[in-house]
């Protein structure tokens, strides 16, 4: 044997002793039994489509048969279904810092990101917003949010100034209506300062709407802390709420009284069932509400909620840095040098949940890594994107993910 292949042995296994160590003391990792996941599967790819919450075939099934099967329309109100969706932006509330009464559910992220934008630039206006006609959007985020964003700016007579998210301060001023941001980027898996630029933003007289895809469930979020405005966020990512889940739309109290929705669809009425021709909004958080929820995702995302209990957010992003921090050292051991960059930054404060790494035939390789029970996911052009749920991926993951690029590069 060459002495490189017995460094390379020992270094595997002193990282996979390490590996099982961290995993028998970590708290958090019992959890994954809370989860039904394949044997032997490392999934990493949690940011995309989060894993199936044990709980929740059987509440489907429950919701199927009897509610639907058999109470029929009782289940409107008997089984809660009306209030599902302000019932169910409660229970998300804790995890992103929010006081109850704040965040309903319903809808996909790129719907709510409409009412959001539309609903801010209205504030705005309805507040002396004389002049304040900008837009100022990230130029690097999430497509869907850049795309809408622009017609929302189109309806509401704004102007788009996209910039880098590190370049906002320098463009805010008396012309900003309201700024869109996304609290970590999709691509690089960088976490934005979502206090300073919040607080940037009040500065300039402008409002803040944040985009938490990325970070809700995964860190805390601390909206009612910053004083954020409004926020959106999916349900299916980091929250596990299953395929499609529908998504959610914080507005701070502070502004429920003027909140003007785009979409003020009969279920956001205050009396829905009076069938008035006037439109008359309801207060809270319910104004934020379209038409009919989509009750069988809807209470599979609540179920899944169900994993949380007794689970606190800064147990989790402890969890998340010590996970990324491993999986990188694994990766500088097992990759031959010049193989891989990191495109996420090294620093805790500006790391989200996920590692990013630009790679030569990124997608081939990451075919290959599926073929091999490592599932992460690729992104055009060049990047492997590894997503790291600390309710269900441990240290041995992130060890045999690395190894198992390692081998492929090697
Ligand atoms: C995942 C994600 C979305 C998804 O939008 P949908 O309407 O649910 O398809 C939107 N924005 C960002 C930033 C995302 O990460």
């Amino acid at each position: 044997m060459s002495e490189t292949s017995v460094n390379a042995e020992a270094t595997a296994a002193s990282l996979s002793i390490r590996a099982e160590v961290l995993d028998a003391e970590d708290a958090l990792g019992k959890l994954r039994e809370r989860f039904t996941l394949p044997d032997g599967l490392v999934y990493l790819d949690g940011n995309s489509l989060g894993a199936l919450p044990a709980g929740v075939p059987g509440r489907v099934a429950d919701v199927v048969s009897r509610e639907w099967g058999e109470l029929l329309i009782r289940s409107w109100d008997e089984s809660g279904w009306w209030t599902a969706p302000e019932r169910i932006g409660d229970r998300i509330a804790p995890l992103v810092g929010a006081a109850p009464g704040q965040i309903v559910v319903g809808d996909s992220t790129s719907v709510n990101v409409f009412k959001a934008l539309v609903g801010a630039a209205r504030l705005v206006e309805a507040s002396a917003g004389a002049g304040r006609d900008e837009l100022v959007v990230d130029a690097t985020t999430f497509p869907t949010d850049g795309y809408i964003a622009a017609s929302a700016a189109r309806m509401t007579g704004l102007k788009v100034v996209a910039v880098e998210p590190g370049e906002v301060p320098s463009v805010l001023g008396p012309r900003t209506a309201a700024v869109l941001l996304n609290h970590a980027d999709y691509l690089s898996g960088r976490l934005h300062d979502l206090p300073g630029l919040t607080a940037a933003v009040h500065a300039a007289g402008a409002l803040a709407v944040w985009d938490l895809c990325h970070t809700a469930g995964a860190l805390p979020v601390e909206l009612d802390a910053n004083g954020v405005d409004l926020a959106v966020g999916c349900t299916y990512k980091y929250l596990n709420g299953g395929p499609g889940s529908p998504a959610y739309l914080y507005v701070a109290r502070r502004h429920q009284e003027a909140f003007d929705s785009p979409l003020p669809g009969w279920t956001s009425h205050a009396e829905p069932f009076a069938m008035t021709p006037d439109y008359v909004p309801a207060q809270g958080a319910v104004r934020g509400r379209v038409g009919t929820p989509d009750i069988l995702s809807m209470l599979a995302l609540e179920a899944s909620l169900e994993v949380w209990e007794g689970v606190s957010i800064e147990a989790v992003r402890a969890k998340s840095l010590a996970l990324t921090d491993f999986f990188l050292e694994c990766v500088e051991a097992y990759v031959p040098a010049g193989r891989v960059e990191c495109v996420t930054p090294r620093a805790h404060a500006e790391r989200g949940s996920q590692i990013a790494l630009r790679g030569g035939n990124a997608a081939g390789v990451m075919r290959e890594l599926v073929a091999r029970g490592v599932v992460g996911d690729f992104r055009h052009p060049d990047v492997l994107r590894f997503g790291f749920t600390p309710l269900y991926v441990g240290f041995a993951d992130a060890e045999r993910a690395a190894r198992t690029l390692g081998h492929i590069y090697g």
